[in-house]
């Protein structure tokens, strides 16, 4: 009897499974192989209020010297759960400008095309050229990126800021391993020109740079700047992203939340921003029950792995976790993935974290 259920159960699921990968009697398809419908939820959750929008605000096509055309941009941003990407493409290095053909509008008009057939935020960037001192910004939010084609570059940004755009100053330690803020930026950030800040670029990340977003109200950013397939470079890890606290999840409350200065950065499990936003986010994501006196569950509910510090001990709440957690002796928490300045990490008391 029970070999005969089995033979039922067996012959149902294989004719199920015939079924979905029957295309016609001569052709099947192997449904199951195909991971381009398939996305990765990134799990980070809100607070306040707020929802956690994961976003990559630097990215490249082949209308620059990317290596990608702009609707695979959106398409690996969607499956690699992010809610918003921005389409940057440089302004005056264009070098396949002879075999690619289109205007400085062109890439973005594609990748939105995709977006808004897959329900995706594509947002009209370009990123303004020049050597140091002045290097590279991005201007988001565009509708017309022709006026910022000019050779002055303060023009340029003049022309991005007329039409409402969101200036960030990308990647301050590259090329030449050097974080300097030129007089250039001084003014540009005094005249309120420059909104944000890439702390983290591709690889790389400039800590002297998170106290400068911190005491000068600049966004922090962290973005992949991506050439070639995002694959390549981050594999199944984590890709940078800019976190947004938002009202919604809309082209209009990211812009909303940038300019507001509701976001942090977010590589390979650091976070970088301002505490008070850190400090939510932190306590949303870790999630701590009594079992009894000096005994506890910590539950990590995202993806981001965490870890902390507390008298001479180290606790590691990986990525959708439960941890046991040993009341240790000490006062405070320092949670050390958590960059609060340039030496500086999240710290909680331990009532704090316990009691909430
Ligand atoms: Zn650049
Ligand atoms: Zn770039």
């Amino acid at each position: 009897m029970r070999k005969k259920c089995f033979c039922v159960l067996f012959g149902l699921m294989a004719a199920v499974s015939l079924q979905a990968q029957l295309r016609n009697e001569e052709v099947y398809e192997v449904t199951e192989m195909n991971r381009s419908a398939v996305r990765t939820e990134v799990r980070i959750p809100g607070f306040d209020g707020w929802q956690t929008l994961k976003c990559d605000f630097h990215t490249h096509t082949v209308f620059s010297d990317g290596q990608v055309w702009p609707d695979i941009r959106v398409g690996e941003a969607w499956r690699q759960g992010l809610d918003a990407v921005a389409i940057t493409d440089h302004i005056e290095y264009r070098p396949n400008k002879e075999v690619v053909l289109g205007d400085l509008n062109q890439s973005y008009i594609l990748a939105k095309k995709r977006g808004d057939a897959i329900g995706f935020i594509v947002i009209k960037g370009m990123e303004i050229t020049r050597s140091k001192p002045l290097g590279h910004l991005n201007a988001l939010f565009l509708d017309d990126s022709l006026p910022l084609d000019v050779e002055d570059p303060l023009k340029a940004i003049d022309a991005a800021i007329a039409q409402g755009a969101f200036v960030m100053w990308n990647h301050p330690g590259w090329p030449d391993d050097r974080s300097t803020l030129y007089p250039v930026h001084e003014q540009l950030i005094r005249e309120k020109k420059i909104h944000g800040l890439e702390v983290f670029n591709s690889m790389e990340y400039y800590p002297v740079c998170f106290n400068w977003a911190r005491d000068m109200n600049l966004s922090f950013m962290a973005n992949s700047d991506i050439h070639g397939l995002i694959n390549d470079d981050y594999g199944t890890g984590m890709r940078p992203m800019t976190l947004v606290f938002a009202r919604e999840k809309s082209a209009e409350a990211i812009k909303e939340a940038l300019f507001a200065g509701r976001t942090a950065a977010c590589f390979n499990h650091e976070l970088a921003g301002l505490a008070e936003y850190l400090r939510p986010l932190v306590k949303a994501s870790l999630q701590v029950r009594k079992i009894h006196e000096g005994a506890y569950e910590v539950m990590n509910v995202s993806d981001i792995n965490y870890r902390m510090t507390a008298g001479g001990q180290l606790f590691i709440v990986p990525a959708g976790k439960t941890i046991a957690f040993r009341q240790p002796q000490a006062d405070a928490l320092v949670i050390e993935n958590c960059h609060v300045g340039s030496a500086e990490r999240l710290t909680l008391s331990m009532d704090e974290f316990l009691n909430r």
